[in-house]
């Protein structure tokens, strides 16, 4: 049955009527106003760009076809990489100021579509009004324009004997960057604001599950950007290979899983790319026995289940001191009750399904073999039947930490709650699997909290707080998380070789 929302509206004769707006309404009613009838296209060269074949984008709450993109063909690959090879010279010869107020206009063009952006994200993505608006914003009002009001400066020694040292960061040419399907808008243009904005040229690959907002603001800021500087291409399987192994591309900035990451690795090896690989992680969450557990509750919450439990840097092993580990089940329990599972185009929804297909089989095989193991769950929510992509929210009850479905990451609503005795037990289990990418620490006494967020092996460590980010701040992972970092000063770096120049005195 669909749900209806209830609203009111003025009557023609000014009176107050009241009208029903099914979900399904107002799912299509954005997506009309998205102009997803208008189609998709690959951007190549400053031009939209079609292919013989097309893939179909499923809507994850429904199970129906969305829209179609171009599935592209290794041409048309080979187009987009000859494209940002041209542009390159004459992008990179411009100035920095010049750059950065071409991708501010750009920017400005995205924010004036805002409200496309948000209905192609919710409905791609499966999200709630609230989490699209913050991805939206994130992009357009934080990390696009903090990454712009940064520059790199040169560097400049004198020595006596020695003359006069320059050093400055030079755009390394063609970046191929290759983004996952749980954010994105964000984990797409926090790459191509950094590689344009120093002076490279880009071909950039979506996830195929979650293409249409990012060809969307492509096809927006098509005019804006001089042809060739930024070009997106979509499709199938060999698309990414092809794109992490090609001559013309002298940087790969990837995010997706660990395992990928690996071939991209392999891939890049051949011709010695420049890498930036953001991959998987199974974040700690270390709850210290002083935590005040009605504060940190509904952050530890949402630091697990953000995105649907569908992020990277989300806690999915909560760590409970023993002494507070009943009082934290029941607050969590009663907090994940709360929470509506279903349709992101329903308001009252504060979780929506897993974004595709794949992930949702992958979470229900991992659910299976819990169940089958005898493992205890502190709480599940309520299925949905249907064909959408519903899986509930889900934590374990004190698993065992070497179960197959503790030490890997769990993409999806499902996760950890681990009873441990002393501190240097918890640093150790939260120490243990392959992954480094985040980690948090939940408590009140300063140098305790300090002490073990140091000792995570972790690239980032919160305390009393989990997921906060910052375009000025460096973010990358540690272990199997990943390679080089993004943001801040390092993050421009990774996208610039150092070359210096010697000036005889
Ligand atoms: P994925 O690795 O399956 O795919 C990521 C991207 O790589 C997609 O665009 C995909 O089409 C492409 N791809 C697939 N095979 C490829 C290959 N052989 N060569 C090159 N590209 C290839 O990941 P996903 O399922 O889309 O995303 C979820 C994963 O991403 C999770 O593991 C999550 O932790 C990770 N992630 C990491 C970060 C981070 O910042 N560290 C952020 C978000 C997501």
């Amino acid at each position: 049955m669909k749900a209806l929302l209830r609203n009111y509206v003025n009557g023609s004769d000014g009176s107050r009527v009241e009208r029903t707006t099914s979900v399904a309404d107002r799912r299509a009613s954005a997506l009309s106003a998205a102009g997803v009838a208008n189609g998709f296209s690959n951007l190549i060269d400053g031009k939209p760009s079609i292919s013989v074949k097309s893939l179909e984008v499923l809507d994850p709450a429904t199970g129906e076809v969305l829209a179609t993109v171009p599935d592209i063909d290794r041409h048309g690959v080979d187009s987009a990489f000859a494209a940002a090879r041209r542009a390159f010279p004459a992008w990179s010869n411009r100035s920095w100021d010049d750059r950065r107020s071409i991708i501010l206009a750009a920017i400005e063009k995205l924010r004036e579509h805002r409200s496309e952006i948000i209905a192609l994200l919710m409905a791609e993505g499966g999200r709630p009004s609230s989490l699209a608006e913050w991805e939206a914003a994130s992009v357009l009002d934080e990390f696009g324009p903090g990454v712009l009001a940064q520059t790199l400066p040169d560097d400049v020694f004198s020595q006596a004997g020695v003359g006069l040292v320059t050093k400055h960061y030079a755009p390394l040419g063609v970046v191929a960057a290759i983004s996952p399907w749980n954010l994105p808008f964000l984990l797409s243009f926090d790459k191509v604001v950094p590689a344009l904005l120093t002076g490279n040229t880009v071909v950039l690959k979506p996830s195929p599950f979650t293409p249409l907002t990012v060809l969307r603001a492509a096809e927006l800021i098509r005019d804006i950007l001089p042809a060739g500087t930024l070009n997106v291409v979509t499709g199938g399987d060999d698309v990414g290979p092809w794109m992490t192994s090609h001559p013309e591309a002298d940087k790969v900035s990837f995010t997706g899983s660990t395992q990928t990451g690996r071939r991209v690795f392999g891939s890049a090896a051949e011709t010695l790319k420049h890498l930036t690989l953001e991959l998987g992680g199974n974040d700690a969450g270390i709850v210290l026995p002083d935590v005040d557990v009605e504060a940190a509750v509904g952050p530890i919450f949402w630091g697990m289940f953000l995105v649907n439990g569908q992020g990277c840097i989300t806690i999915k092993r909560l760590l409970v001191h023993e002494s507070r580990y009943d009082e934290m089940a029941k607050a969590l329990t009663k907090f994940a009750a709360q929470q509506k599972l279903g349709d992101g185009f329903d308001p009252e929804t504060a979780i929506g399904p897993v974004q595709n297909r794949p992930q949702f089989g992958r979470l229900n095989a991992t659910w299976n073999a819990i169940k089958r193991d005898g493992t205890p769950v502190l709480y599940r929510g309520e299925e949905i039947a249907g064909e959408g992509n519903f899986f509930p929210v889900t934590i374990l009850d004190n698993p065992p930490i070497d179960a197959e479905y503790v030490m890997h990451e769990n993409f999806g609503p499902l996760r950890s709650m681990i009873k441990y005795s002393t501190i240097d037990e918890a640093i150790s289990i939260a120490n243990s699997t392959d992954y480094g990418l985040g980690g948090s620490v939940w408590g009140q006494d300063p140098k305790l909290l300090n002490s073990v967020a140091r000792r995570m092996e972790a690239g980032t460590t919160w305390i009393n707080q989990h997921l906060v980010l910052s375009p000025n701040v460096p973010f990358g992972g540690n272990k199997d998380s990943g390679l080089g970092v993004q943001y801040a000063l390092e993050g421009l770096k990774e996208y610039c070789y150092q070359r210096v120049i010697w000036a005889k005195q």
